[in-house]
């Protein structure tokens, strides 16, 4: 299996998943990761937080048995974000877990999108997994997604354009 981060940033950007599983993190450095964890820590006091499964995907939040949250600052990049879920809601199913479905929590934009595990998802999640798999596995580092406004938040940014 891969990690749900893996997952995340494999839609964010390859050249940065190259980074993250070759070893090569800065996120502690990242304002957006460190404003992240505030929203984890601050919101949602009640509630059953950082489910840790195998060491491999970390589910924010699960309110009631069948639904599970991950909980995020922006929706800049709201694809990774339906994927990293609907990956979660996979991973789950392949130890028996009865999930269908997940909430992306936005609390500082005050907004939650519903995510349904759809019938096609499968197969479409294994591919990714195997093209992950293959990224981890390859000594060539992907190209960059010249997407600046993107890259200037990255906390790779030094690595590719300094
Ligand atoms: S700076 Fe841009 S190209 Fe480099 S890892 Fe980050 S998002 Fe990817």
């Amino acid at each position: 299996m891969v990690s749900g981060i893996e997952f995340y940033y494999y839609f964010v950007c390859k050249r940065k998943l190259w980074f993250y599983t070759h070893g090569i993190s800065m996120e502690d450095e990242n304002e957006d990761v460190k404003i992240g964890k505030y929203i984890e820590e601050n919101y949602y006091k009640n509630s059953q937080k950082n489910i840790m499964i195998n060491d491999e995907i970390n589910i924010d939040l699960i309110r009631n048995k069948k639904i599970i949250h991950e909980i995020k600052k922006s929706q800049s990049f709201e694809e990774a974000n339906i994927w990293q879920l609907k990956y979660y809601i996979y991973y789950l199913n392949s130890y028996g877990v009865d999930v269908k479905e997940g909430i992306i929590d936005y609390p500082n934009l005050r907004k939650r999108v519903m995510v349904t595990f759809e019938k096609d998802d499968k197969e479409y999640i294994e591919n990714v997994i195997n093209e992950i798999k293959s990224i981890k596995n390859s000594e060539k580092i992907p190209g960059k997604i010249q997407q600046i406004k993107v890259c200037k938040k990255c906390a790779f940014y030094e690595f590719c354009y300094i």
